[in-house]
């Protein structure tokens, strides 16, 4: 087979392995690695797919458009990726709490960094996602891609994903568990599902702390809490995201999110960023509760490598209360 001519025909078709050590009760459980996408997560789909639709509506174009987001995260990564790859000027609105690992390697693809308060909410000038939808206006060719209401992003999973996953699963599969961030990959499956094979089961998994959960259940939209785990959980219900799609919700804890990612590592061998924990967790919990075999799915969302200093570190886990301190002995000891 020729050798691709450019990375971005690497993003999509990613592997899919299947969970071997980790206890599945009665079901088959697969992982789909999205971590291997070109720029490590599942958001390279949407960088290709946004920008992509927003060409062929002759919205944009290189060297006339600078392209602006507002994300700290793996959409900021794939947008990052996609605009260098076709020359375009790219700025992110990126709250002050990010890691300098994140702004460094979206400096280093060429994107323009606006750095604002991460303390603020909805409704404040100095709001990443207000200031995205200002400076839209503002910048002579701005685009604003925004994730949260754009339908190039549920559609890539849609027209992608979905049919990716199915065709992995020989066409032979029951329920499809899945994170909200901007809900793309919910709705783009949910959708995909519901026309393809009605019976695939959407589950939601959520962080603990998330309205999301009780809003699917329930339609109540409660007062959000905090959480550790990065790329999935909100405060609201995006645009994006269609809960009539979902047919049960999980809510895990970040210490359980946590102990799965890391025992994942040990026991599949699987380097997963955090959101996969919450995932797992969840796909975890739903294949043992089944009294007959399911084939089930869920994703590797991310790579691990970005979260080397908190997930995979003992004393940051510690720090966080997520893991028992361990006793570190007695003085008297050396003592006597
Ligand atoms: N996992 C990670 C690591 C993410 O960055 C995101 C997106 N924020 C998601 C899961 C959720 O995807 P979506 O935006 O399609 O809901």
């Amino acid at each position: 087979m020729p050798a691709p001519q450019s990375v971005l025909a690497l993003i999509g078709n990613t592997p899919m392995v299947e969970v071997t050590r980790l206890d599945t009760g009665p079901c088959r459980l697969f992982l789909k690695l999205e971590s291997q996408n070109p720029g490590g997560s599942i958001k390279d789909r949407i960088g290709l797919s946004m920008i992509e639709a927003a060409e062929r509506e002759g919205k944009i174009a290189p060297g006339k458009t600078t392209l602006i987001e507002a994300t700290a995260g793996n959409t900021g990564l794939g947008l990052a990726l996609v605009a260098a790859q076709k020359g375009y000027k790219l700025l992110l609105i990126i709250p002050d709490k990010m890691s300098q690992e994140k702004i460094n390697h979206l400096r280093a693809l060429g994107a323009e960094i606006v750095m604002t308060r991460s303390d603020v909410g909805r409704g404040h000038p100095a709001y990443y996602q207000d200031m995205a939808e200002r400076l839209e206006k503002e910048i002579p060719g701005g685009f604003w891609v925004n994730q949260f209401a754009n339908p190039a992003n549920p559609l890539a999973h849609e027209t992608g994903t979905g049919p990716e996953i199915w065709a992995q699963m020989d066409g032979d599969m029951d329920a499809m568990v899945c994170g909200v961030g901007s809900g793309g990959t919910l709705s783009g499956l949910g959708r995909y599902f519901k026309k393809t094979a009605p019976h695939v089961e959407m589950v939601l998994a959520d962080p603990k702390g998330s309205i999301l959960a009780e809003a699917s259940r329930s339609g109540h939209i409660g007062e959000a809490g905090s959480w550790l785990v990065e790329g999935i959980g909100e405060d609201f219900i995006p645009p994006n995201c269609d809960l009539d799609l979902v047919g049960s919700a999980i809510t895990i804890d970040d210490r359980e999110a946590f102990a799965t990612v890391r025992e994942l590592l040990m026991k599949e061998g699987i380097l997963a960023g955090t959101s996969s924990g919450t995932l797992i967790a969840a796909a975890l919990r739903y294949c043992r509760a089944q009294t007959t075999p399911k084939r089930v799915v869920t994703f590797v969302c991310d790579s691990g490598n970005k979260y080397l200093s908190k997930a995979y570190n003992d004393f940051w886990l510690q720090d966080q209360g997520l893991t028992a301190r361990e006793k570190t002995g007695d003085l008297r000891d050396l003592i006597a």
